[in-house]
């Protein structure tokens, strides 16, 4: 009867070592997710047209400089 006992401890330990790898090995995908989509130094430009300060990647370029790519000041031009 012990024998089953300590199959059960095993059969435990064994899970929960597969829970600890499967949490570590999602941590690390997510942090390297993370670092991928978020660049260290994003260049930040002037909206020529209402001032505001917003990324490169976020921003239009047009004529006189760059202006906001989505919102208000967008719409005509
Ligand atoms: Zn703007």
């Amino acid at each position: 009867m012990k024998i089953i006992a300590w199959l059960i401890l095993i059969f435990l330990v064994l899970f929960a070592l597969r829970m600890i790898n499967l949490r570590n090995a999602r941590a690390r995908r997510n942090a390297a997710r993370d670092a991928a989509a978020k660049p260290a130094a994003e260049p930040m430009v002037r909206c020529v047209r209402c001032g505001v300060y917003l990324p490169r990647t976020e921003a239009r370029e047009i004529s006189s400089g760059y202006a906001c790519a989505v919102g208000g000041c967008n719409a005509n031009g």
